[in-house]
C-alpha cells in the first residue's frame, strides 16, 4: 500500500484514511459503509499506540495471541466499549484463557478445537461468538480448515450452544497484488452462502478494497491504522 506523506501523521490520521478507503470501496460496490466493520489489528504494537485510535472513534480490537490480548485487554480496561477479536491461531491448551478474557475468536479451524471451547464456556455460563477460518487457497501447512471439510464442522458448531457461530475468516496469502486476493474472496463468500453464514472477515491493509467488493463484512487492518510493526 502506498501511503501519502500528508496521510502519515499518526493514528487518527490513518484511521479516517482507512474509513474513508471503506466508505469509497462501498460506494463503488453499491454497498451501505456500515456494512463493513474495520477491526484494528494491533499485534506488535504496545496498548498505548491503541488509545488514539479508541479515541477517534475505533471499538474492536483483533490480536494475534492470546497472551498479547490478554496484556492488552487489561492494559486498556478503562476503555469501556472496546471488544475484542482474536485473529491469529489459538491452540487448544489456550481455550479456557480465551474463554475468561470473553474475547471473538475468528480463527475456529477444527472440531477439536470447538468441542475444547464449548466446554470451557459452557463451563463458566458463556457464549462465545466464532467465525471459522478457512485455508481457502489449500496451502499445505496452513491454518484453516480445507473447504472439503467445512460443511462438517460448521455442522458441529451449530450443536455447540455455547458458541455463536458467525460466519469465516480467511487469510490468504499476501498476493503481489490487491487483485490476485479476489478469487480466494470469492471463494470464502461462496462458501458462506453455502452455508448461510453472514459475517466474511476477509481483507487487510493492502487489499481491503477487493475484500469489500466480494462482500467482506469485516476487515482486519493493523498497518494502514498503526504504521509498520517492529
Ligand atoms: C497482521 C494481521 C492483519 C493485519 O495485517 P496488515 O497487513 O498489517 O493490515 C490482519 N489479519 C491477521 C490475521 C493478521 O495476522
Amino acid at each position: 500500500m502506498t501511503t501519502s506523506p500528508a496521510q502519515a501523521t499518526g493514528t487518527p490520521a490513518r484511521l479516517e484514511a482507512v474509513r474513508e478507503r471503506v466508505r469509497a470501496a462501498c460506494e463503488r460496490a453499491g454497498r451501505d459503509p456500515e456494512s463493513v466493520r474495520i477491526v484494528a489489528v494491533g499485534k506488535r504494537h504496545p496498548a498505548s499506540a491503541m488509545r488514539p485510535a479508541y479515541a477517534a472513534g475505533q471499538t474492536l480490537f483483533g490480536e494475534n495471541y492470546v497472551q498479547e490480548l490478554a496484556d492488552k485487554r487489561a492494559a486498556l480496561a478503562d476503555l469501556p466499549a472496546l471488544r475484542w477479536r482474536l485473529v491469529g491461531r489459538l491452540q487448544r491448551n489456550k481455550a479456557a484463557q480465551v474463554v475468561r478474557l470473553g474475547c471473538a475468536v475468528d480463527t475456529v479451524d477444527s472440531v477439536r478445537l470447538a468441542e475444547a471451547l464449548q466446554r470451557r464456556a459452557d463451563g463458566e455460563g458463556s457464549r462465545i461468538e466464532v467465525l471459522v477460518q478457512v485455508n481457502v487457497a489449500e496451502e499445505p501447512q496452513k491454518a484453516g480448515c480445507a473447504p472439503k471439510d467445512l460443511g462438517g464442522l460448521v455442522a458441529t458448531l451449530r450443536r455447540l450452544d455455547a458458541l455463536d457461530l458467525r460466519g469465516l475468516m480467511a487469510l490468504p496469502l499476501q498476493a503481489a497484488q490487491p487483485e490476485d486476493s479476489r478469487r480466494w474472496f470469492r471463494i470464502l463468500r461462496q462458501l458462506a452462502a453455502e452455508h448461510g453464514l453472514h459475517e466474511l472477515s476477509m481483507g487487510m491493509s493492502a487489499d481491503l478494497e477487493v475484500a469489500i467488493e466480494e462482500g467482506a463484512t469485516m476487515v482486519r487492518v493493523g498497518t494502514a491504522i498503526f504504521g509498520a510493526r517492529r
